[in-house]
């Protein structure tokens, strides 16, 4: 049976994912910054809510808590963070939990914030995911607000380090202004152009243009491609200082893109 995932439109451009195994009515919501639009999508498909998963302590991710434990009591499940007081499964690197007949690990992957964890899980006969909150969207990755560029360097290649096929469940849909500056950084990137007309095409038509996967982020996202000479040039260009370290590079793109 298929796992099943529901996205979640909430506040501006938030995606909450809700997922089930086909066929069971036990279903669990990542990320509720915001509890109505999750009891409103419970009760259009029939399912009853039997966990919440939490990859890190901002509101716009972890606001709808309170509402909904009051009226189902389910666990939570997210990270050690004195922050996220409604935790009551606090989750480290390479623990397990089956949820929906699907093995998640989890990955800790700070620079966003530094409590920030991942989802990630191969469910039978399908493609494998990951829930990775604010630290890799497409085309782009999380603001560096508690944590360093080498600390952000290193959590964007754990989660490279899963197969290509991977579908990046990320909580955002920042994907066209991320797209925006990618091809100011790479304005030869054919890849990029490609994806920037069909997710141009997607918003259009008022789709989501995640998830994406790790192939195309690999081809497309500037922050996994910061080891490439191309990323090095318009890194050191933009400083005005040779750079070729792949963090120092991420470093000044990071810092270019929160003034783009
Ligand atoms: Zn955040
Ligand atoms: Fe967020």
């Amino acid at each position: 049976m298929p796992l099943v995932i529901h996205t979640i439109p909430a506040f501006q451009d938030n995606y909450l994912w809700l997922f089930h195994q086909a066929g069971q009515r036990a279903a669990f919501v990542v990320d509720p910054g915001d509890a109505q639009p999750v009891l409103n999508c419970l009760k259009e498909h029939d399912l009853e809510l039997a966990g919440i998963l939490i990859t890190h302590h901002h509101p716009d991710h972890t606001g709808g808590i309170k509402a909904l434990v009051a009226s189902n009591d389910v666990p939570v499940y997210g990270p050690d963070s004195a922050n996220i007081p409604q935790i009551s499964h606090r989750l480290y690197e390479g623990d397990c939990i089956n949820l929906a007949d699907t093995q998640f690990s989890v990955l800790e992957i700070p620079g966003h914030t530094l409590d920030h964890i991942a989802f990630t899980a191969s469910p039978e006969g399908e493609t494998p995911l990951v829930f990775c909150g604010d630290t890799l969207f497409a085309a782009g990755c999380g603001r560096l607000f508690e944590g360093s560029a080498e600390q952000m360097y290193q959590s964007l290649q754990k989660l490279s380090a899963l197969p290509d096929t991977t579908r990046i469940y990320c909580a955002h849909e920042y994907t066209l202004s991320n797209l925006a500056f990618a091809t100011v950084v790479e304005p030869s990137n054919q890849a990029l152009q490609h994806k920037l007309a069909a997710d141009e095409k997607k918003r259009q038509q008022g789709l989501p243009t995640v998830p994406t996967t790790l192939a195309i982020e690999r081809e497309t996202n500037p922050f996994l491609r910061c080891h490439l000479a191309a990323l090095a040039l318009a890194a050191s260009q933009h400083s005005a200082r040779e750079l070729s370290n792949p963090i120092e590079v991420l470093r000044e793109i990071r810092l270019w893109k929160d003034t783009f």
